[in-house]
């Protein structure tokens, strides 16, 4: 018996949602609880097949989530809700005695700053209590995290350099829109680059280095962009032989226009401002005009490309290998109602939860993908959904 408690009910809760409901020989009771009830039903009204419970809860208030957590009594709990609310939730689960999986890493509100200090500093009260934490179990972090341990499990002796490169080579039509929460986003993309070299964070000012990619399986040279991505900062913890981590991204023309515009007015800052008597914040604002990354679906078209090129020695040779996954928005909507940049977080997520619920995975403590072995959860993730594509020993240029 695995019941699992999923808490948020966006673009990613729809897929965790479906994909639980989909493995019924892990999950045997599903609860999903988000800040707004009515979400969390016309996600479970989707799903004919499967008993979906839903309730109310504010994840930042932690005696609520105590509350829902004894009431429900779960196994595990699935956090798709924002970054934000990751601290509350894992102290939930430290109070109730129950597991704990995310897709992101902690951020505080007022900074747009992201690192695993936090989460991390929770480890020895996970351990004590022989409860498990797994961290950024989504695509990016998340797979990208895995392929990078296949790569120094399977393909090189060495790994010393990797770059993580996410493509959307999809459309969704519409003028400006992120493909997942606008504020997430946004925070992600405008705050400082850091890359890791020889030993050291390099930092270089947001989305300044640019680079064209030929990406495979017919999707061609798209532009890419580095940024901050958090999978760098526990990849180079846990594999210290990496000397070199980058994290690239690619971006429409269109899309970096209207970004530099928002953030030439303002619109993008996360501080307070007095409008009209009240306190907004110009991003929360904006995130409630802009199109509901949700309702992207039936719109998105085209295929996504993930994955890493990790570079090292093989038999005392320099070697390359390239491990990468394409995913396609209209297959994705057509089997969850969802686009690819959902689906593509919410699969691993699932997979996640069904390595430590079926103890492929175990520990006790906080942890992130890296550290286990990569092999069960790329077979579970292809059977998911989410096929593994490997180029060993290409040639890739240096980016
Ligand atoms: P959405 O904004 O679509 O959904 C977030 C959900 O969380 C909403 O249902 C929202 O409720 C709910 N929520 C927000 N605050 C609270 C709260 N205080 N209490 C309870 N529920 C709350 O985001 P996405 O589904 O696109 O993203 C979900 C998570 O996935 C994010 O953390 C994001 O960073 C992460 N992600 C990870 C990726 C990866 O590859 N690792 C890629 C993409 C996303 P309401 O509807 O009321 O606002």
């Amino acid at each position: 018996m695995s019941k699992v408690l999923i808490i948020g009910a966006g673009g990613v809760g729809r897929v965790v949602t479906h994909k639980c409901a989909q493995a019924k020989d892990v999950f045997t009771a599903i609860t999903l609880a988000s800040r707004t009830r009515s979400k969390c039903d016309a996600i479970a009204a989707e799903i004919l097949h499967f008993p979906i419970n839903t309730a109310q809860v504010d994840a930042d208030q932690v005696p609520e989530l105590v509350d829902l957590i004894l009431q429900e009594k779960p196994q595990l709990v699935l956090n798709v809700a924002l970054p934000y609310q990751d601290l509350s939730i894992m102290e939930a689960c430290l109070k109730t005695g129950v597991d704990y999986l995310d897709t992101a890493n902690y951020e505080p509100p007022e900074t747009a700053k992201f690192e695993y200090s936090w989460q991390w500093a929770y480890q020895d009260r996970f351990r004590e209590k022989g409860l498990m934490a797994l961290l950024g179990s989504g695509f990016d972090p998340g797979v990208t995290n895995v392929y990078t341990a296949l790569a120094a499990k399977k393909y090189l002796d060495e790994v010393q350099e990797i770059d993580i490169i996410d493509a959307n080579a999809g459309s969704h039509g519409q003028p400006f829109a992120t493909n997942f929460n606008p504020e997430i986003n946004i925070r992600e993309v405008t705050a400082p680059c850091r890359h890791w070299e020889n030993g050291r964070w390099v930092e270089t000012p947001a989305l300044a280095t640019r680079r064209s990619f030929d990406f495979p399986e017919g999707i061609g040279p798209m532009n890419i962009y580095r940024m901050y991505h958090e999978e760098m900062e526990s990849l180079v913890k846990h594999i210290p032989t990496i000397k070199k981590a980058q994290f690239w991204m690619t971006f429409s023309d269109n899309y970096l226009k209207h970004l530099e515009v928002l953030q030439n007015v303002g619109m993008t800052r996360i501080d307070e401002v007095e409008y009209q008597g009240q306190k907004i914040v110009p991003l929360q604002f904006l995130k409630a005009v802009l199109p509901d990354p949700g309702s992207l679906g039936p719109l998105t078209k085209g295929r996504t490309c993930i994955g890493v090129i990790a570079r090292g020695l093989k038999d005392g040779q320099r070697k390359q290998v390239y491990i990468y996954n394409i995913c396609d928005h209209e297959a994705c909507y057509k089997e969850v109602n969802s686009q690819a940049i959902s689906y593509t977080t919410g699969v691993p997520a699932v997979v996640g939860a069904m390595m430590m619920l079926t103890g492929k995975w175990r520990g006790a403590g906080v942890f992130n993908m890296e550290q286990f072995d990569p092999e069960p959860f790329l077979e579970t993730l292809a059977a998911m959904g989410l096929a593994t594509e490997v180029l060993d020993g290409g040639e890739w240029p240096e980016l």
